[in-house]
């Protein structure tokens, strides 16, 4: 007999018409330069070229400065402390760095330029500037731009904006190619291989986007059916559309429910038999089931507040609360994209406090005075709060952990049992 969950068939409508508590003041986010550090895994033969100033280059040096084989896939051109009349310079400036670097780095096949803040990066036309060298370094150099300024962007909206920047430069499919369905987001290689297996088991031909090399570009057109695998691409995904690509609006997959809606919505799409799907999914789901049972025991009952910062809140809160039976206090979001979020939405339950944007003091005195059993949030925020006796989650680990499907739905839901646990071993 199996012991699978079944996904839950209930028709409440849960959070569909939530109106979220809106602040807009001070907020304490990562700025969109630090996807790099995660983009830079896929497209391998990329170069992200910041053009900003010296925090810039600290920013992703010592975010990044862990993983020292990613050094030779980023750098910075600085360009700050110039004024106005230096404008000249900055694009002579910029050729040189690029060309210098591109000579260098023969195997360079895409580069991308990052805008950022300072106002002398800013008054740069850094598409003009792409332009200008991609006919320099065309072909043997594909040169794009997009802004991870920390005005525009919060850390994982880095990652929407360069791929969206991408799309553009995806080839036609053919109008009579078979219809294919494209994941997209960026996914940990071992992520990428288990969805491949299951899908390809399925029956459905699939491309991910983005690739692991800038030759492997998939086609896009009026035949491709898109599939997100991150909750942080609004911008892609319209992108997408004006590709005449279709979305396939569904749950994002994390945890098991996540996931298996997830596969269902292609399945579905591609007419995939409920006896196929149910043959290869069954086996992962349970040893995914019995897997999370363990973790459910430490989590149960426990409340957690979210703060908002790399957009997963959503998904995430819905995973911990109806599968690990967490209570949500709080789930703030940078931003709340309803037609993305919509499955999302419907799940958690009516009721819940959910709030866009950040008044970082206002969500402080919130948190303090729910005394919540966990906070997820960045890292500005852990050392204060963990200080407080309230054991925390940085967001930014979300992002960098491979959790997205049925194998890893544990190694989700350790991320929050492990510091729980570790936190009632130390009060004993
Ligand atoms: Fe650079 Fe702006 Fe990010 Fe600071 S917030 S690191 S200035 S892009």
């Amino acid at each position: 007999m199996s012991t699978v969950i079944p996904i839950r068939a209930e028709q409440s409508t849960g959070c569909t018409d939530v109106v979220p508590l809106i602040e807009r003041g001070q907020r304490e986010v990562f700025c969109g330069l630090t996807g790099i550090i995660w983009l830079h895994r896929k497209i391998q033969d990329a170069f992200f070229l910041v053009v900003g100033s010296r925090t810039c280059a600290h920013l992703i040096q010592s975010a990044a400065g862990v993983m020292i084989f990613a050094e030779p896939r980023f750098g910075t051109a600085i360009i700050d402390e110039r004024d106005l009349a230096g404008l000249a310079d900055v694009h002579d400036e910029l050729d040189r760095v690029v060309n210098q670097l591109l000579n260098r780095r023969p195997d360079i096949k895409m580069l991308f330029l990052v805008g950022s803040c300072p106002s002398e990066v800013i008054k740069l036309d850094l598409s003009r500037a792409a332009e200008r060298l991609n006919q320099i370094h065309h072909p043997a150099v594909r040169v794009l731009n997009y802004s991870g300024s920390g005005i525009e962007t919060t850390f994982t909206q880095g990652e929407d904006a360069c791929l969206a920047a991408l799309v553009p430069a995806l080839p036609k499919a053919d109008a009579s190619a078979p219809k294919q369905l494209m994941v997209v987001g960026t996914l940990a290689d071992v992520v990428e291989d288990q969805m491949r297996s299951l899908l390809e088991k399925m029956g459905i031909s699939l491309c991910f986007f983005p690739p692991r090399k800038s030759h492997d570009l998939p086609a896009v057109g009026a035949n491709t059916r898109f599939l997100l695998a991150q909750p942080f691409l609004a911008d892609t995904a319209k992108a997408l559309q004006d590709r005449q690509a279709k979305y396939l609006p569904a749950p994002f997959p994390l945890g098991l429910e996540g996931t298996t809606a997830w596969l269902q919505e292609a399945a579905s799409e591609f007419g995939v038999s409920p006896q196929v799907f149910e043959q290869v999914t069954a086996g992962p789901r349970q040893r995914t089931e019995k897997a999370l049972a363990v973790h459910r025991q430490m989590l149960q009952g426990k409340s957690i507040f979210f703060f908002p910062d790399s957009q997963l809140e959503i998904p995430l809160a819905r995973f911990l609360q109806r599968e690990m039976n967490m209570q949500l206090v709080e789930v703030g979001t940078p931003y709340l994209h309803r037609q993305q979020m919509a499955k999302e939405l419907a799940w958690l339950p009516a009721g819940t406090r959910i709030s866009e944007g950040q008044d970082v003091d206002l969500q402080l005195d919130r948190c303090l005075k729910d005394k919540p059993d966990m906070v997820v949030c960045g890292l500005g925020l852990a050392n204060p709060l963990e200080a407080q006796g309230i054991t925390t989650k940085w967001a930014i680990e979300l992002v960098f952990t491979p959790i997205q499907g049925y194998e890893q739905a544990a190694d989700l839901a350790g991320l929050f049992s492990r510091p729980l646990k570790r936190r009632e071993k130390l009060a004993a």
